[in-house]
């Protein structure tokens, strides 16, 4: 009884701490959740956001984890300057075409205007170009595969959202000249594939891989992969990460001119431009993990991305038995530490174990463990999951073992429940009268699709103008093309000739997915 009256009192607090709930006021909870949990503040130039350390220690494990898996893959790290001369980012006409609304310039030092105003990148391509087509000489230069871990500038217009869409933002890009394109397309897969990797199976995010449309393809690639993710809260898609084929537009005597001899030419005369591929992953991941897992107490951090994991709270302690408790706690947290577990006891004098549960629940540790007298004289632990609220006692016997174990059982539970949320909201339709309404009951959808880009713009058109008015902080209302699956095993097998686009009724290609959008 005394803990369902210490739990009423935390759901009390806890109305009051999140504020909002998150089906009635999404966009407001998501920045409650994030100050709340401590991951961000605010700064005092718009759409920028300080990345305090509950948030900054995620985007580490990212990175040791994909430092570690590009490293298998030969990539190496380096890093080039922020500020590229006008001259060369605006070589390439529809990549600058792409970026120039949102690049950003410094014109002025000091008191003197500059006499050529340089760019802040706003991606390293035509900064990073000019160098390879130095370094690459021989065919024996190749492969070269270089990353940096960065931030880059992007001045958005629309509507800032904390890691989803800033100014300035993190990631890494990697940048990849070869011999082939075979090559080329392999390496674009394999990155693909740890953007993938990092949602799944770090982040518990599922997402779908698929290549881009040509309208929606990065500007000036041949063409771009992408892992989709979903918010199901607000019904939105959201582009995850992406994994561009360059061909060999960059490399291409008017512009960077990148070429070796061809070996594979018999006359020994020939030339190859290089093939070239170019890779990102934002900040945008933590965003998009905390839309997915959050809940009306706040964060809810995947075990593996947490730098806790586990919460050792003392409970029910009196004056005589405080010091004893405490030390059993510390005790515990250090054998879990001891077992890999990233543990931490919560012995702050002058707070009560319900202000402890609450403040760690906001901050989506995974999982409590509850100890005080009581448990102690039955050798045994209560844990507490923050996912779903469930309690079991916890022999401390095997604590070592069964905390691990849980851990796991939790990161996989994350990840499937948000799985099935996704898959559950992708409604496949063939007539476009029903495709407004699936996407204003917030699905997205998949359609056989003719590939056009006037079709896309049109759909766009059509279902932006269908919709009810949005709230004045949502993205755009029209839906666009997400992508193409990869894997279309799903859905009946497109008919060519006779399976019909359902927005304009061509000839459909392929099963496309497409949403509103962030
Ligand atoms: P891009 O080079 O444009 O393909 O960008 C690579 C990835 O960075 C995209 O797939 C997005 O997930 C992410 N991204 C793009 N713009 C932003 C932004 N303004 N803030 C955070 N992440 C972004
Ligand atoms: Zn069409």
């Amino acid at each position: 009884a005394k803990k369902t009256q210490e739990d009423a009192k935390i759901e009390g607090a806890v109305q009051i701490a999140i504020g909002v709930k998150k089906e009635v006021d999404f966009a407001t909870w998501y920045t409650n959740v994030l100050t709340k949990a401590d991951m961000i503040d605010y700064y005092s130039v718009s759409g920028c956001y300080i990345l305090k350390p509950w948030s900054y220690n995620i985007w580490e494990i990212i990175q040791e984890w994909f430092n570690a898996k590009i490293r298998e893959l030969d990539v190496q790290n380096a890093y080039f300057p922020m500020f590229v001369s006008s001259k060369v980012l605006e070589r390439e006409k529809d990549h600058i075409e792409g970026f120039s609304p949102e690049v950003a310039w410094v014109t002025r030092a000091g008191s003197s205007d500059l006499e050529e105003p340089i760019a802040i990148r706003p991606t390293s391509e035509t900064a990073m170009y000019p160098y390879y087509a130095k370094w690459i000489k021989s065919h024996r230069d190749l492969p070269l595969k270089l990353n940096q871990w960065n931030s880059v500038v992007r001045w958005e217009f629309k509507n800032p959202q904390p890691f989803l869409r800033t100014r300035e933002f993190l990631w890494q890009e990697g940048h990849t000249a070869h011999l082939t394109k075979p090559e080329a397309d392999k390496e674009v897969r394999e990155i693909l594939d740890l953007y993938r990797r990092v949602y799944e199976e770090l982040l518990a995010v599922p997402v779908i891989p698929g290549v881009k449309s040509e309208k929606e393809k990065f500007a000036g690639g041949l063409y771009t992969t992408t892992v989709e993710g979903f918010i199901p809260t607000s019904g939105r898609g959201i582009q995850a990460a992406t994994s561009h084929c360059l061909g060999q537009n960059f490399s291409r005597p008017e512009m960077f001119n990148i070429v070796v001899e061809d070996p594979n030419d018999p006359s020994g005369q020939g030339k190859t431009y290089v093939w070239q591929n170019s890779w990102g992953l934002s900040t945008r991941t933590i965003g998009v993990m905390v839309m997915t897992h959050g809940d009306n107490q706040g964060l809810v951090l995947p075990p593996r991305v947490a730098s806790v994991q586990v919460i050792v709270v003392p409970c029910g302690v009196t004056a005589k038995t405080r010091d004893m408790v405490n030390a059993k706690a510390e005790e515990l947290a250090a054998t879990l530490k001891k077992a890999g577990v990233k543990a931490k006891a919560d012995v702050r004098d002058g707070y009560t174990p319900g202000y402890k549960f609450n403040d760690w629940e906001q901050k989506g540790v995974p999982l409590r463990l509850e100890i005080g007298p009581a448990d102690l004289a039955k050798e045994q632990t209560l844990s507490v999951r923050r996912d779903n609220g469930i309690k079991a006692p916890l022999p401390l016997g095997d604590i070592a073992k069964s905390v691990p174990e849980l851990l796991e059982q939790i990161q996989n539970d994350l990840f499937t429940r948000a799985q099935e949320a996704y898959y559950s909201r992708i409604r496949p339709v063939t007539s476009w009268d029903d495709l407004v309404p699936a996407l204003d009951a917030k699905n997205v959808v998949v359609i056989p699709w003719c590939e056009e880009e006037a079709c896309e713009d049109d759909i766009k058109e059509r279902s932006g103008r269908a919709s009810e008015p949005q709230d004045e902080r949502a993205p755009s209302a029209g839906a666009k093309s997400l992508c193409i699956p990869f894997d279309q095993s799903q859905w009946p097998a497109i008919e060519p000739g006779k399976t019909k686009c359902a927005a304009c009724g061509k000839d459909a290609k392929r099963w496309t997915l497409f949403g509103r959008s962030y």
